[in-house]
């Protein structure tokens, strides 16, 4: 049961995040001060560039090791990777691996270091090249023998160490009170600095690590204060929160919860900023929770208004590269002074912009929600700053950058201004610019953001850090580069006038496979405006009753398509793919409608249905493309006179039985297929969702596909199914469901008179990810929850066994007890709905029968809470078992199993293996030459390393699996289209008719090449 859609979002205050960036940056221009120098920018700058070259700060030496080895160099990964997972691995036998496998892959003997610091520089790189030469062999594998392994556990801990020692470059302390005495040591030389203080750890997964960060911040608050009331939050120490921190599903999908649980969270951390008179800023996430922070932060503004008038000192990020940035600088603004309040704004251009492009790639969003030109954030960031500085007494700016360009143009545009602000680094990033800066006549104030915590926490952190000191584009990355001359490293972002803006930096989200095909476009859920058309289709979407095909149907429908087929046949290859195409472009302007229909007849959650029509789309349009590459005739080389071509055709009527789970995407692939490659075709969808294939079976008519090339036939497997497939006109069948049905099919099929008919059978899995002790328990849980869980369990690829090394299994298993507890199970029309109910009464009563057995057999590890309201719902539930071996059969629904395994990872493969599925499978490590051994030793057709095991985008990851899991050829694949063709060679003796006029009329009177002569 589908209840009313949720209601729409309030419409949002800020642009589109998708806007043209050359409209935005040609704004930009617009809104800067014209007063702005940049001679003087420069002038002022290059003293500080020369300097801080001159001079470097005792981090530099870290800073040479990245510039040496940059992080797009084998080397500088090899650093990164190590320095993301050893300190996290517990044993003793993989963090050897892990060591073995990033330093064997680099080459740290042969750089020569350059600068300064050579010495120190060439001392590391010496000290990891020697390690290298005590480490096992990464091309022995994980065994080595006792006496290296020795030399091994040196080398390891001399790489923890090391690895310590470059965290700790960025971390003040493991803890406050450590962290304070550290600031204080350092205001020794300096008693105006201030700090800001991160208390380490990000995107709590469970509400037992959102606990745990809220004590530690309000802990941090309580000894930042010391029992004082400071005399303002400028002149005091502060702290910086992370929203998502302090909340396990800080997303805008969660909003209600938001405002019910994460709000009494934050608020009572304002209190006690606000009463210790003390800086509070929320820090800045991803893009798409732009929308959500700005309405957590009117509501604080709201009662701080009321309960703290006079307080200044709550504060928020603003990221620079999100085009939307000066937008939300005015609407933060028209905040402030609404409530009549000050707020502390910290303008920075923004740490994930990598993530962000990912995202929208991903998504297929019309565009990005950041600059893709580092130039164009540059810009913005100035822009935002003068918009800042505008805002004065109600904002107080404070310019987070270590880019010596943009300090001085700050500075520049604050001085000329009048209005106060502060100037803020990281811990460990840009000293020696910061000292220049402070020796300056009349040195801007100066804060530091200081994060605190342990190494387990720090990982994230670290990792951001890593990649910005080593990004090519980055201010401190070039500063290391001697051979980029001052001015060029200052050289002005601006736009001469005159100047044609260049186009998007990155290809945008629809341009992602080139001339080819275009990439479907999907809908951003987290934005309010994207998701009203899906609230109006949902509103007015109905489902009908698509009468059953009676045996007189049947027999109607095939004898139409088998005569059908000369003439469809006969249609060139290109005027079938162009079909397509309309039928691609058609459903991509109904997306909205064929997303409710997914949500009402297929019980599928609104971002379920999207991906769905998105993958339909997709599958229309590659095959349209593969047609025009595979289908057209080739010549062939032979002997002269003659000619041999070989042409692929459709083989007559073929069969195409799809399933519930994917009702719109596996129908339209199967049947696209079949269709372009000149087949014509029954359509048999699956009993429980006729109407979504009719409404496509329509789509694809109006494209332009004859009635005698398709038709749907609706009802059960055992009757119109069995017809379809014993018919004697049926040239070929492709399923997509159970092993067990595939099989009869195939049996059917083979036992007809006739010729011998080809059968693509797609089914299902037993599919496993195997977890070791490098990887992050965040990402495996995250990846686990989705595999697992999202759409009800009710995907052929989803996760149904997780082996979990027994070192870390601990930590896993109690995160997915904790993520479990988080999941909403309700009505899938509702957008907070992570699972929806499963497919219908049947498959409810089995999946019950199941857990009640493993409630008997096996160890609850937990159990997610459903809606009493909606009906055949199972709540997501994970067990323990004991082998691997105890998983025997598929079981269809949002049910876990784990197992624990020791030993070697190898055997752990060859028990997958053994289970007789290969369909999918998910390896979590950062050992990548374990994750290459694994996936070849895997008899398995889809792999996914260090990421979740669903949703295979056509063309990109083609799916389809071996052993019990199917025949193949992979779905969405290069190889697909063949397998509904029949193939044909034509020889023409082209020298029958006389002789051979073509070799004779070759033109032999060049003159002989002289040179090449004897
Ligand atoms: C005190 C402090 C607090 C911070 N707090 C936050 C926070 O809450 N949230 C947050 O996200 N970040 C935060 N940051 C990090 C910040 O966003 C920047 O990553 C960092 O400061 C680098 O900017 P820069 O001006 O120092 O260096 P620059 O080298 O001048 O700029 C680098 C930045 O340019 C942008 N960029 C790089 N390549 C491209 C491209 N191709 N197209 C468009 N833009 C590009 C990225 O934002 C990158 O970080 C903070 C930084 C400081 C100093």
């Amino acid at each position: 049961m589908v209840t009313e859609p949720s209601p729409p979002s309030p419409r949002s205050r800020l642009p589109h995040p998708h806007r043209d960036e050359v409209e935005v940056v040609r704004e930009l221009h617009g809104a800067l001060p014209p007063s702005l120098d940049w001679r003087a920018v420069m002038t002022t700058a290059s003293p500080w560039v020369q300097a801080a070259r001159d001079t470097p700060a005792p981090f530099w030496a870290m800073e040479s090791l990245l510039r040496e080895y940059p992080i797009t160099s084998a080397e500088g990964l090899a650093l990164m990777r190590l320095a993301e997972a050893l300190l996290r691995v517990p044993d003793a036998e993989t963090a050897i691996a892990l060591t073995a496998d990033q330093l064997g892959r680099a080459d740290f003997e042969s750089s020569v270091v350059e600068g300064p610091h050579r010495m120190l520089a060439s001392l590391s790189a010496s000290a990891i090249a020697l390690s290298k030469k005590f480490l096992p062999d990464a091309d022995d594998g994980d065994g080595a023998g006792l006496l290296k392994r020795l030399g091994a556990q040196t080398v390891v801990a001399a790489t923890v160490r090391a690895i310590q020692l470059l965290g700790r470059q960025f971390v003040l302390g493991r803890r406050i009170a450590e962290a304070m005495n550290e600031s204080r040591a350092e205001r020794k030389h300096d008693p105006k600095l201030r700090f800001s203080y991160d208390m380490l750890g990000e995107g709590a997964r469970t509400e037992r690590d959102a606990k745990r960060y809220f004590a530690s911040y309000l802990d941090a608050i309580g000894a930042i204060a010391g029992g004082r009331v400071g005399p303002s939050p400028e002149s005091a120490d502060g702290i910086s929160i992370k929203l998502s921190a302090l909340f396990a599903r800080y997303e805008d999908a969660q909003r209600a919860r938001l405002f019910a649980e994460l709000m009494p969270r934050v608020w009572q951390l304002v209190q006690a900023a606000a009463r210790a008179n003390l800086n509070l800023t929320i820090d800045a996430e991803e893009s798409d929770r732009l929308e959500l922070s700005l309405d957590l932060v009117e509501a604080l503004a709201e009662r701080i208004a009321i309960e703290f008038p006079t307080w200044g000192g709550f504060g928020l990020a603003v990221q620079a590269y999100q085009t939307r940035a000066p937008a939300l600088v005015h609407e933060v603004a028209r905040i402030a002074k609404a409530k009549r309040l000050r707020f502390m704004v910290r303008l920075v251009k923004g740490a994930y912009w990598d993530g962000e492009i990912k995202r929208a790639q991903e998504l297929g969003l019309q565009g990005y929600p950041v600059f893709t030109h580092k130039r164009h954030t540059d810009i913005s960031y100035l822009a935002c700053a003068h918009a800042l500085l505008g805002h004065a007494p109600h904002i107080y700016p404070q310019f987070a950058t270590h880019n010596a360009g943009t300090i001085a143009a700050i500075v520049q545009m604050a001085r000329a201004r009048g209005a106060p602000f502060e100037m803020q680094r990281l811990h460990g990033m840009g000293e020696s610019i910061y000292r220049e800066v402070m020796r300056t006549h009349e040195p801007p104030p100066l804060r530091i953001y200081a994060p605190v915590g342990e190494h387990r926490d720090l990982l994230a952190y670290l990792v951001r850090r890593l990649l910005e000191n080593g990004a090519n584009s980055s201010f401190v990355h070039q500063l290391a580069d001697e051979s980029l001359a001052t001015d060029a490293l200052l050289a002005p972002p601006l736009y001469a006038v005159e100047t044609r803006l260049p186009g998007p930096g990155q290809p945008l989200p629809p341009a992602l496979y080139g001339a080819k095909r275009p990439n479907s476009i999907g809908v951003d859920l987290a934005c309010a405006e994207d998701r009203v058309p899906l609230y109006h289709a949902l509103a007015s979407a109905r489902i009908g009753a698509v009468p059953e095909a009676t045996a007189t149907d049947i027999e109607a429908a095939m004898s139409r398509l088998h005569a059908g087929f000369r003439s469809w046949s006969a249609t060139p290859s290109a005027h079938r793919a162009g079909v397509l195409r309309r039928a691609a472009d058609a459903l991509q302007a109904r997306l909205p409608e064929f997303c409710a229909l997914l949500v009402k007849e297929g019980q599928k959650t609104l971002g379920d249905t999207v991906a769905e029509v998105r993958e339909a789309i997709d599958f229309l349009r590659y095959y349209a493309a593969e047609a025009d590459e595979k289908l057209v005739p080739t010549v062939l080389p032979g002997p002269t006179g003659e000619r041999n071509t070989l042409r692929l055709h459709g083989r007559g009527v073929f069969v195409c039985i799809s399933p519930w789970n994917f009702p719109l995407a596996i129908f339209t692939g199967q049947v696209a297929a079949a269709l372009v490659a000149g087949n014509t075709v029954a359509a048999k969808p699956a009993e429980q969702t006729p109407f979504v294939a009719q409404a496509l079976i329509g789509l694809l008519h109006a494209a332009g596909v004859p009635s005698g090339a398709l038709a749907l036939l609706h009802g059960a497997g055992e009757t119109v199914g069995a017809a379809l497939v014993g018919d004697a006109r049926t040239a070929g069948v492709c399923f997509t469901g159970s092993t067990a049905v595939a099989k009869l099919i195939n049996r059917t099929l083979a036992a007809k008179d006739g010729p011998i008919v080809p059968l693509i059978a797609e089914t299902g899995g037993i599919n496993a990810m195997i977890v070791d002790s490098t990887a992050l328990p965040e990402q495996v849980v995250d990846a686990v929850v989705q595999s697992a869980f999202r759409s009800a369990g009710q995907r052929c690829s989803a996760l149904r066994l997780l082996a979990v090394h027994e070192s870390v299994a601990d930590g896993v298993i109690e995160m997915i007890r904790g993520a479990l507890q988080e999941l909403n199970v309700g009505d899938p029309a509702r957008l907070a709905t992570d699972v929806g109910p499963v497919i219908d009464d049947a498959a409810f009563d089995e999946l019950s029968k199941h857990i009640q057995r493993l409630r008997r057999e096996a160890v609850l590890v937990g159990e997610a809470r459903a809606s009493s309201e909606v009906p055949r719902l199972v709540a997501p539930i994970a067990f323990e078992l004991q082998r691997i071996a105890d998983v025997k059969q598929e079981i269809f629904g949002p049910v876990l199993h784990i197992v624990r395994w020791g030993g070697e990872v190898d055997a752990v493969v060859e028990q997958i293996n053994a289970l007789g599925y290969g369909l999918t499978c998910g390896i979590q490590t950062r050992i990548d030459s374990r994750a290459q051994r694994l996936a070849s030793l895997a008899r398995i057709g889809n792999v996914y390393v260090n990421r979740n095991m669903i949703g295979a985008v056509v063309g990109v990851q083609p799916f389809g699996g071996e052993g019990l899991s199917g025949t193949g050829p992979k779905a969405g694949g290069p190889h697909y289209l063949y397998r509904f063709c029949s193939e044909q060679t034509v020889t023409v003796n082209t020298a029958a008719a006389g002789g051979n006029v073509e070799l004779l009329a070759k033109d032999d009177t060049a003159a002989p090449d002289v040179a090449s002569a004897p």
